[in-house]
């Protein structure tokens, strides 16, 4: 049990009130950084995971490079050696082009870019874990190594409501599957209860293939007209019902069991690191509503906020839940002037719109046009 001293928990505000890089997230985040005394938890040499979410290909809402780049610094200021790791969520090759083409790279970053467990998912350890996982196998780039900080997109999640450092640590530390014990010691076990068998109503597909294209395995496909599951090799990763807006796909879950089986899994991952030796950053900026798994990042449903930093995931993860409560939109500069509803007008009492009607004068094109949702 930890002591009764109230654990800090360091934050960036996001907003700039002063054009200066310090003011900047970026200059914030360094702040942060040396405000914390890295070289008191992190040794000379020592190898450093520097664990964060690559994304998917549609869903770029991820902690930026740059702000990567800017631990990565930080660490190497202190003369350990850092890494930037997650583990495999789609193929492994496909998933490293996922991270490049989201910025995450070698040299965008300044450290290396590596799997975790493995370009197939299955270089883990099994450590035992508590009553709802029982065991659960551990990403052996994170199991081995002594240190790490934990990069952390803050967003909403379908199962979880909240996703943060926690979910991080444990969908995140964990491989989706085990060369013996296969999705049951992975991922999969905190997805789905039971054997985690898939149904497929077929009244309420419409075919539309989003099932098919989705699955990281290519483990669905359609033969006349029913789906087909290779349940077998299946991961329980769920993308699959996560993705089908028809509802005709199921796994079996529960979202109180799901919620309390990440804390288990964070658990046994934070674990296997001296309590001193890992450090947590959220980041909460482009907070949209789903995980960063998802085939496509929604637009953000709250303001970015600012940057968290903390030794202590319980208190990092209440901190940010508390200032997401609070901070709702506009929490920006258009809090600052009254807009009538032009915020720009209100900002910088231009006639900006000159610009436009002068564009029209000259030719260039019409203002009237008629708006085609698709
Ligand atoms: S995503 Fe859903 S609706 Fe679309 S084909 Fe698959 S099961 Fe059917
Ligand atoms: S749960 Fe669905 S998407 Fe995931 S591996 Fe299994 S079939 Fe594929």
């Amino acid at each position: 049990m930890r002591d009764t001293v109230p654990s800090k928990v360091f934050f960036a505000p996001a907003r700039v009130t002063k054009w200066k890089y310090d003011d900047s997230m970026p200059g914030k985040l360094q702040r942060l950084l040396k405000t914390f005394n890295l070289s008191a938890v992190f040794d000379k040499d020592e190898w450093v995971a520097i664990k964060t979410h690559f994304g998917s290909p549609g869903a770029h809402r991820i902690v930026r490079p740059v702000f990567l780049s800017r631990v990565v610094d930080a660490v190497n200021e202190v003369g350990a050696n850092p890494f930037v790791t997650d583990t495999v969520r789609i193929k492994g090759l496909e998933y490293l082009k996922v991270a490049n083409s989201n910025g995450i790279n070698h040299l965008s970053v300044g450290a290396p870019v590596i799997l975790a467990d493995g370009l197939f998912g299955n270089d883990n350890i099994i450590l035992p874990a508590g009553e709802i996982l029982g065991r659960i196998a551990v990403a052996s780039a994170i199991h081995d190594v002594t240190a790490m900080v934990v990069c952390s997109h803050v967003k909403g999640h379908i199962n979880a409501g909240y996703a943060g450092a926690l979910k991080n640590m444990a969908m995140g530390g964990v491989s989706s599957s085990h060369r013996e014990c296969g999705w049951k010691c992975g991922r999969g076990s905190m997805h789905t209860i039971g054997e985690g068998e898939l149904t497929w109503n077929e009244e309420l597909c419409n075919y539309c293939m989003q099932c098919v294209e989705l699955c990281p395995l290519e483990l669905l496909a359609f033969k006349d007209d029913k789906l087909r599951w290779d349940k077998e090799h299946c991961w329980r990763c769920g993308r699959c019902e996560r993705g089908c807006q028809a509802g005709a796909i199921h796994l079996p879950g529960d979202d109180e069991r799901f919620m309390r089986s990440l804390a288990e899994a964070a658990m046994v991952v934070i674990k296997t690191f001296r309590p001193d030796k890992i450090i947590y950053i959220n980041f909460l900026t482009e907070i949209q509503p789903e995980c960063d798994c998802m085939p496509a990042a929604d637009v953000p449903v709250v303001q970015d906020i600012g940057i968290l930093l903390s030794n202590d995931i319980v208190a990092i993860e209440q901190a940010s839940i508390d200032v997401l409560k609070e901070k709702h939109l506009p929490s920006s500069m258009a809090e600052d002037v009254d807009a009538e509803g032009d915020i720009f007008k209100g900002l910088h009492s231009k006639p900006y719109e000159l610009q436009v009607s002068e564009a029209e004068r000259l030719g260039l094109g019409s203002r009237r046009y008629e708006l085609v949702t698709l």
